[in-house]
């Protein structure tokens, strides 16, 4: 085996550590009824399995056929510093689309009756935002605003430009962005760092960059938020609405 591919497998091996299915009762109080290994249900009566029988042994199967075990198996690191991601540690890259679907909208149209449009502070006086209110999303974003508004100027400037809702599918993939379910924000889309201006390959060597401040990054994961640059495939301009991640059984991050 290569050092390459025996450092694949590592990664895969590690992030078996972790998961535990009450992440999702944690993270999402007002709208998960109950969750084990054998699957979840949400308080609309919905259910899914926990697990799915898909094969998920190489990256490409994993990212694209992620599960609600798959979805927590990375620990996110809620509150860390600012420190380059081992290689394919991406905690919440890895998404179970269906469920997405049954809390925020199973398409476009369900979705957009979903969406409130709040205010958010700039220097120059505020914008606004389609957010959905689904789980207060709206409310959480807001507050998030508000909280960055009283950051010093220097970290304030990297909110100035905000995109949230745009139903549209992640860049060169199948996958629908979480943008499309307006529970997604980027800040200064022009002057930050995305992974895909380096490589083009999910599996490729690339190097860590990042300018967005961790004051910010902090005011996020406060209110259920996580950031893309604690991804490998770092995405530093990007936040969504991941509660279930920074749930309290979800943050022990194993060393
Ligand atoms: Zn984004």
């Amino acid at each position: 085996m290569s050092i390459f591919k025996y450092s694949i497998a590592l990664t895969l091996a590690y992030t078996l550590l972790v998961a535990s299915p009450q992440c999702y009762v944690e993270g999402y109080p007002n709208l998960v009824q109950s969750a084990d290994e054998k699957g979840i249900v949400l308080k609309n009566g919905t259910r899914f399995p926990y697990h799915t029988d898909t094969s998920k042994g190489s990256w490409d199967e994993k990212i694209n056929h992620a599960d609600l075990a798959t979805q927590l198996e990375q620990p996110y690191d809620a509150g860390g510093f600012e420190t380059p991601p081992a290689y394919l540690f991406d905690p919440g890259r890895l998404r179970y689309q269906p469920f997405f679907q049954a809390v925020y909208g199973k398409d476009k149209k369900a979705i957009e009756k979903n969406l409130v449009t709040i205010e958010w502070p700039t220097l120059k006086g505020k914008t606004k935002l389609q957010v959905s209110k689904v789980d207060g999303v709206n409310k959480k974003l807001y507050a998030i605003g508000q909280e960055i508004a009283r950051l010093p100027k220097a970290d304030r400037i990297w909110a100035e430009v905000a995109a949230t809702y745009c139903y549209r599918v992640i860049k060169d993939t199948d996958r629908l962005s979480m943008h499309s379910y307006g529970i997604a924000i980027d800040l200064a889309p022009n002057t930050t760092q995305y992974w895909k201006d380096e490589a083009s390959s999910e599996t490729a060597k690339i190097g860590y960059k990042n300018t967005m401040p961790l004051s910010i990054v902090r005011i996020f994961e406060k209110h259920g938020f996580i950031w893309g640059g604690r991804w490998y495939h770092y995405d530093t301009m990007h936040f969504e609405y991941r509660p279930e991640l920074l749930a309290p059984s979800c943050k022990e991050i194993p060393k």
